[in-house]
């Protein structure tokens, strides 16, 4: 069957209940009907050089958040990215091929290094597109599941394989993005005119799936509703109701329009109640599943040994193509 592969960089402590519904839900369902590899993209966070402790610490909860969220080591390749050398042996060999002209016209690039200024921009932050189709291709990837942001990044990785097929013959599966049914974006409790996101959400405005469930159900209860009574999907004009609608929708897997007309009779308050309900049956396993994880971080090692292993076993044989082709000997 066709592979799956995507990766989630750990940069916070908890996910957050859009990473859950607009990625892992996503890719957890895909379980099954594709050969699914999920890794964690610990390499790609050095780029912003955090410090040693925290960095460990977020990449142990990543792995557990992501088992809880649905992703089954047993029927997924569960890997750190740092586990499997192939990643930056074939990087190397791809940035020799990558334009810099290309490389210089990433929008991601270009908007990160300009918040953080020249001296602060590191090479690694430049490399990361290289970095990042060395990931996709080195499991001959068909789908990726990548958000908006990551679409520019998977045209150069596509790029980047069929130069390398015509010029040495078929190396690599040419991968589409997988742009799943989605639940759109979530967006802020406190500010429905941003997405829900990690570094631009203020606490209050963000559901963290780790936090205590009478926090989350505070943070909803005083999410910013709109003017007028009406309960009504209209994410143009009412925003923050549609927002509440579509968590509902999208965690009771029903569509937007039924729970609108069944919410319609009602005030905000028992849309608030209806939003925090859906959310605390999805946090209270979430948490005591990740929780007793990371209770016992040998089983978890055990699970991500196993995961690197299976992992190495598809990406070396691609990686020894590539050297072989390169002409190294
Ligand atoms: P940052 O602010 O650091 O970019 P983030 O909160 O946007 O962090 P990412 O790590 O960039 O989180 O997101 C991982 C994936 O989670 C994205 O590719 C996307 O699929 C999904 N995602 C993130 N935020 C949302 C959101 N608000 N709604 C739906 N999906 C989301
Ligand atoms: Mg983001």
């Amino acid at each position: 069957s066709e592979r799956v592969l995507s990766l989630f960089q750990p940069t916070g402590d908890s996910f957050h209940l859009g990473n859950y519904l607009g990625a892992l839900r996503q890719w957890a369902s895909m379980q099954g009907e594709y050969e699914t590899f999920f890794g964690i993209a610990d390499l790609h966070s050095l780029n912003e050089q955090p410090d040693p402790e925290v960095l460990r610490h977020r990449v142990v909860r990543s792995a557990a958040q992501m088992i809880a969220g649905g992703i089954d080591p047993e029927r997924s390749v569960l890997f750190l990215q740092s586990a499997v050398p192939e990643h930056t042996q074939l990087m190397w060999a791809l940035s020799c091929y990558t334009g810099f002209g290309q490389a210089s016209r990433m929008t991601q690039f270009k908007d990160k290094s300009e918040r953080r200024g020249s001296e602060t921009t590191n090479v690694g932050l430049f490399t990361y597109p290289v970095l990042m189709a060395a990931d996709i291709l080195l499991y001959q990837a068909h789908k990726v599941p990548v958000g908006e942001d990551q679409r520019q990044h998977l045209e150069l990785t596509r790029d980047l394989a069929v130069r390398f097929n015509g010029r040495y013959g078929q190396t690599f599966v040419v991968p589409e993005p997988h742009i799943v049914k989605s639940v759109g974006r979530i967006v802020d409790l406190q500010d429905p005119t941003i997405k829900m996101s990690k570094s631009a959400s203020s606490p209050t405005g963000l559901i963290e799936l780790l936090d205590e469930p009478k926090v989350t159900a505070k943070k909803i209860r005083s999410a910013v509703t709109d003017s007028g009574r009406e309960i009504v999907y209209d994410p143009e004009n009412k925003p923050g109701v549609s927002n509440l609608l579509t968590i509902i929708a999208a965690l009771r897997g029903t569509d937007v329009a039924a729970v609108a007309e069944e919410l319609a009779g009602g005030g905000y308050g028992d849309l608030k109640k209806a939003a925090a309900q859906v959310v605390d049956e999805l946090v209270v396993p979430f948490r005591a599943r990740t929780f007793a994880l990371l209770d016992d971080p040998a089983e978890l090692q055990r699970i991500l040994a196993r995961g690197a292993e299976r992992a190495r076993e598809v990406a070396s044989v691609t990686q020894v193509d590539v050297y072989r082709k390169l002409g190294l000997l």
